[in-house]
């Protein structure tokens, strides 16, 4: 086994990574960007070394720097995690080629899979089943929509270099084939510097059923069950889990079989998986499952397969990696109960899940779960990395166990300071279909609005913000708990106004103290009267009416996170509302919404624009944003252009002032 080890990567994998390590009697070296001098993962390895400035470009994905890291550090091998360089031969070539060990598969096998149309025509010749359509080499727009036709509507265009998503269009109808063949390839063409692409069937109603593979590179080759990612938005994964509901003993074996097929074909070493698509408009059915591409790499979600086999995955790749045999023969793996995956992302389900940014002030999720992390309380969201705050994984017996387990601790998490997905997985966990195993990846689309909107704040939580506001919790924990308060009683001031700021909205809320930890607070001519049971920190328990509630009220400056009757709210002290209001209002500017790079710039100074016009599009945390005239005018300047790195709130145009035009 290894002495020491180099971990190419950041954030909860390279913390699950180390984890493993620590276990094993393995010594570990972080790398870390000036961005994360702080980070959690570079607190717990046993040392950490620099390798550049905030952007990936110039540090997790500066392949030198890393490699220079693991000499100096006397690491014998290299472990890239997913995602950055894990799926890079021409790192892999370099690793090896400094005498380091690279812990995954050899470049040859991940250039064979590399490319969506190669991996496709390879399996083809290895026996495995794959989607119907053109993954060829000729690429004219004409030829391609001809093959559209011939395949038959609706298809699917795909970046052949393609990955998370990008560069993938449904398409419905011939008319929008070009167009969208086009946005396709330059996303492809940005994110890959690959913009050629296959076309394939577009399944009506598909599953997405992936194996779990390991080989150990010398023709032995298992597969560790199959994990069923359907709960997709916009064809990215939200909700994971193992085993896939529904699936026969018959089916599982044809899929095993055909996944350790695809990985033999390639000699393949270490972990990978073998993502197929399962077309079930008539139901799971043994001859529609269609080999998609094999990563070969760790998955973000290896994390269900483990709970349901009591195995570690990254302890498996170090031993392969070093040469000892797989530790296991397929016969001696079995599952045992039912696991979950949620990706818990600082992200806005009711903005379109534009990503946020900022320092997480609370994070606490309960007990009876495992959480893999690589962010604290304390910690900040950077604009420059994926923001994923962790995983919630949850096993159980049965699927029903393991389900509730998720959403119970979804519910219950309280992460603050900035906005996140968390209610909106734990509605999904809520979803009939979902808890039914009725899954396909069109159900969140279907799901509709009301998974999105997160729903208002309770009069409790407004009245909890009030207390908050005024000090009044703070007041409860100081020695002498109602020493302030009754303060207020003795110079006559028994009742004050909080004025706060939520969703953009100012509220002005009156609380009066009657009494002792009694409060009647008032706000839209509606009255909630509110005991303090007890206070622990920003933990408490609330009297409403004889019915006591635990809540979180989490302070961080002027922000004010309340946890309460399961659901998070964010509100601002006013004196700083205003600031957290729209960056990109007024009628004649366009400003960035996040920080990203400007792709397209449709208009030049001087050209008349008509509202709703696409101006200005760019690219921020893996999205296309486009951004439209706000009304009709003149473009008075535009102080960007094509491949700037813009900051958030930074000018992208300007409209000449209303009257002169
Ligand atoms: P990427 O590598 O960009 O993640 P994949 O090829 O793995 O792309 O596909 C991602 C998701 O897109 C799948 O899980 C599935 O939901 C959807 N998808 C892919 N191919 C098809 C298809 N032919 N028909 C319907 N949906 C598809």
């Amino acid at each position: 086994m290894f002495r020491k080890i180099l971990i190419a990567n950041r954030g909860e994998i390279a913390c699950r990574i180390i984890r493993t390590a620590r276990r094993m009697g393995v010594a570990t070296v972080a790398v870390y960007s000036d961005a994360d001098r702080a980070a959690l993962h570079v607190g717990m390895a046993d040392e950490a070394i620099r390798i550049g400035p905030a952007e990936a470009a110039k540090s997790y994905l500066n392949g030198p720097a890393i490699i220079e890291a693991a000499k100096a550090s006397g690491a014998e091998a290299v472990h890239p995690g997913y995602g950055f360089l894990s799926e890079n031969p021409d790192f892999v070539e370099a690793v090896e080629t400094a005498r380091l060990v690279f812990i995954g598969p050899s470049a040859n096998a991940i250039r064979a899979m590399g490319l969506k149309d190669a991996a496709k025509a390879l399996m083809e010749k290895a026996g495995v089943p794959v989607v119907p359509g053109y993954h060829g080499h000729r690429q004219e727009a004409a030829f391609l929509a001809g093959e559209a036709v011939a395949i038959g509507y609706p298809v699917l265009i795909k970046a052949r270099a393609g990955g998370g998503g990008k560069g993938m269009r449904r398409v419905d109808d011939p008319t929008d084939f070009s167009a969208a063949l086009d946005s396709a390839r330059r996303e492809a063409e940005s994110a890959f510097g690959d913009g050629r692409v296959l076309v394939e069937k577009y399944m009506a109603k598909p599953r997405h059923i992936e194996v779990q593979v390991f080989g150990d590179g010398h023709g032995d080759v298992v597969h560790l069950f199959e994990r069923d990612c359907s709960l997709q938005r916009r064809h990215q994964k939200v909700i994971e889990e193992a085993p896939a509901p529904g699936m026969t003993a018959e089916m599982r074996a044809a899929m095993g079989a055909a996944a350790v097929r695809a990985a033999a074909a390639i000699g393949y070493s270490g972990a990978g998986t073998v993502e197929f698509i399962a077309d079930v408009s008539e139901g799971l059915r043994q001859d529609r499952f269609y080999f998609m591409e094999m990563n070969t790499r760790l998955q973000v979600e290896h994390p269900v397969t483990e709970a349901i086999t009591g195995l570690d995955l990254v302890e498996w790749q170090l031993r392969v990696a070093a040469g000892e045999p797989l530790p296991k023969r397929q016969e001696e793996l079995a599952i045992d109960g039912w696991a979950f995956e949620a990706r818990l992302y600082a992200e806005n389900p009711a903005r379109d899940f534009l990503p946020a940014t900022g320092r997480l002030s609370v994070f606490d999720v309960p007990e009876g779960v495992r959480v893999d992390s690589g962010v604290q309380a304390g910690d900040v969201i950077t604009p420059y990395y994926d923001p994923m705050i962790a995983k919630v994984i949850a096993h159980g017996r049965d699927r029903a166990e393991a389900l509730a387990r998720l959403e119970g601790a979804l519910r219950q998490c309280r992460v603050g300071g900035l906005v996140t997905n968390a209610g909106f997985l734990a509605r999904l966990c809520r979803l009939p279909a979902f808890a039914a195993g009725d899954v396909d990846t069109g159900l969140i689309g279907r799901a509709g609005e009301s998974l999105l909107a997160e729903p208002d704040a309770s009069e409790e939580a407004f009245a909890l913000a009030a207390l908050s506001a005024l000090g009044f919790l703070e007041a409860a924990t100081e020695p002498d708990p109602w020493g302030r308060l009754r303060g207020f009683r003795l110079w006559g001031e028994a009742a004050r106004t909080a004025f706060l700021d939520h969703g953009g909205v100012e509220h002005a809320l009156r609380v009066t103290i009657r009494g002792k930890e009694n409060f009647r607070v008032e706000h839209n001519g509606l009255a909630t009267d509110l005991r303090l049971h007890s206070i622990d920190g920003s933990s408490l328990q609330v009297d409403v009416d004889g019915h006591i509630l635990p809540a979180t009220v989490h302070r961080d400056r002027s922000a004010i996170a309340v946890f309460f009757g399961g659901h998070g709210h964010a509100f601002a002290t006013a004196e700083e509302a205003g600031h957290h209001g729209e960056a990109a209002a007024g009628g004649d500017r366009l400003s960035a919404p996040m920080p990203g790079l400007v792709r397209i710039v449709a208009a030049e100074q001087g050209a008349r624009v008509a509202r709703g016009e696409p101006l200005v599009t760019m690219e921020a945390m893996k999205m296309e944003l486009v951004l439209a005239a706000p009304r009709d005018g003149v473009v008075a300047a535009v102080p960007v252009a094509v491949g700037d790195q813009v900051a958030e709130g930074a000018l992208l145009l300007a409209l000449e002032p209303e009257e002169a035009t």
